[in-house]
């Protein structure tokens, strides 16, 4: 039966969301303070990082990390001042890490990879955005034999849950995919099926003009708070206050703050991300460069070239520290020796992050007619379509195709 129902946030996430809904015969409003990708659904990597099933709280990262935090520029940073706030935050991101909780994470992640894939496919196919996609696959780049044979545990779990890889023991063999590679990397992993889109705000903009197409509504305001109203929710904003059948909150890394209105606590942080983007010509990218050793990736965005990654746990509110990007983009420079560095435009933003790597999907427990969908950290864009189709069956009540349990609210 068709229902009256609110999307909060109008990232990929939420957008993907409202799409999918609006398709499905439902009246649908979308809320967002700031406009479609606004946000961190604007300037990311643009990879449909479908291969990327491992969650980062995996065994042994608590000995790796006092090593990485010992650069503040490193790949992985905690500004002083936010220590105390992420310490809790952290505790579980470690729990999240023993062997047997990492094993069930990675089986949730992949299945809602294979979800993810199959669903992108009927969402290009749905809204025609085949000419916002590149299948050009992704390369994952290790500098000697010691990195390389450190990996080889990793790509075997990849296998066993069917995800299509080729291993590389050359510079050779790597220069026939990308040419202009540093020979100090010496071996890779080249999964073909990766995809990327030419730009991820382009693309969110495209499911949103397929979602007002489709009858929806984008509506610029703020949302205070949630309050259960009997069937009905009701939403208190900015400036008034409206009802509904159904409210998704999908905003994405301020999520948490609106569930906490209706008594819902749930441990999402932000892991700060920084990139450099490079006009058309900075360097002929053919294919996703993943650095992994290093926390950043090289991808094609409109022709150009961005350069980013890195994880600045700091919260929402400090300021960025852009030397992190220029610190990804040196190392671009050495790795790439024929990158153009000039012209770049540099860019923050907050990934939302719950501590087993897993997003949240889902009922609140306090209120069934609340449904989350936030939390999928580096993988927002990757998981949209995906989980776009499960929470339009959660709002139909019926089964998913995947089972939700390993995402609902209260696992923690
Ligand atoms: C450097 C970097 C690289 C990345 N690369 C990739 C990648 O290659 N592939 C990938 O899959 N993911 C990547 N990610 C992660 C991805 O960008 C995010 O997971 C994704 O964008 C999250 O989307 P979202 O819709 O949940 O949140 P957002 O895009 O942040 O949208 C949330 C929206 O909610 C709105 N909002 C918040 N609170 C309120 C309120 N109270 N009232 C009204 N509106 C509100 C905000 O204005 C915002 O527009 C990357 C992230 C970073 C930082």
């Amino acid at each position: 039966m068709p229902q009256d129902i609110v999307v909060i946030g109008a990232g990929v996430v939420g957008i993907s969301i409202a799409a999918e809904l609006a398709r499905n015969g439902h009246k649908v409003r979308v809320l967002d303070r700031k406009g479609v990708a606004a946000e961190t659904s604007q300037g990311n990597a643009g990879a449909f990082a479908f291969t990327d099933v491992m969650p980062l709280a995996a065994p042994g990262i608590m000995r790796k990390a006092p090593k990485w935090l010992l650069d503040p520029l490193g790949p992985l940073s905690i500004p002083p001042r936010y220590a105390l706030q992420i310490a809790p935050w952290m505790l579980r991101f470690w729990r999240a890490s023993w062997q047997d909780r990492h094993d069930a994470s990675v089986a949730a992640q992949s299945a809602l990879m294979d979800l993810s894939k199959a669903a992108l496919e009927r969402q290009i196919a749905a809204t025609d955005g085949e000419s916002l996609i590149q299948r050009d696959g992704q390369l994952q780049l290790y500098e000697g034999e010691a990195q390389f044979r450190d990996s080889l545990p990793g790509w075997e779990l990849r296998g066993r849950y069917g995800i299509r890889y080729e291993l590389l023991r050359s510079p050779e063999e790597i220069a026939e995919i990308q040419p202009g590679l540093h020979p100090r990397f010496t071996h890779a992993g080249f999964t073909p099926d990766w995809i990327n889109t030419t730009d991820p705000k382009a693309w969110t903009e495209h499911l949103a003009r397929a979602f007002v197409a489709a009858g929806g509504e984008i509506l610029s305001s703020t949302v205070r708070s949630i309050v259960q109203d009997g069937e009905r929710v009701e939403l208190l904003c900015e400036d008034g206050s409206l009802t509904c059948d159904k409210v998704v909150v999908a905003a994405g890394a301020w999520s948490h703050h609106l569930a906490r209105t209706l008594g819902d606590r749930i441990p999402l942080e932000t892991e700060r991300g920084y990139n450099t983007t490079l006009p058309a010509g900075a360097f002929d990218v053919r294919t996703h460069l993943t650095f992994g050793a290093h926390g950043f990736v090289v991808s094609r965005i409109n022709g150009g070239v961005r350069v980013g990654g890195a994880v600045e746990l700091g919260g929402l509110k400090l300021p960025p520290n852009y030397k992190r990007a220029d610190v990804l983009l040196q190392k671009a420079a050495r790795f790439l020796p024929g990158l153009k560095t000039t012209g770049g435009v540099r860019w923050m933003g907050f990934r939302p992050s719950i501590p087993d790597t897993l997003p949240v999907i889902g009922q609140s427990p306090k209120a069934a007619n609340v449904i989350y969908a936030f939390g999928h950290g580096h993988l927002g864009l990757t998981q949209s379509a995906a989980t776009a189709e499960l929470v339009r069956d959660v709002v139909a009540g019926g089964s998913c195709a995947i089972p939700l349990h390993p995402y609902r609210v209260d696992r923690f």
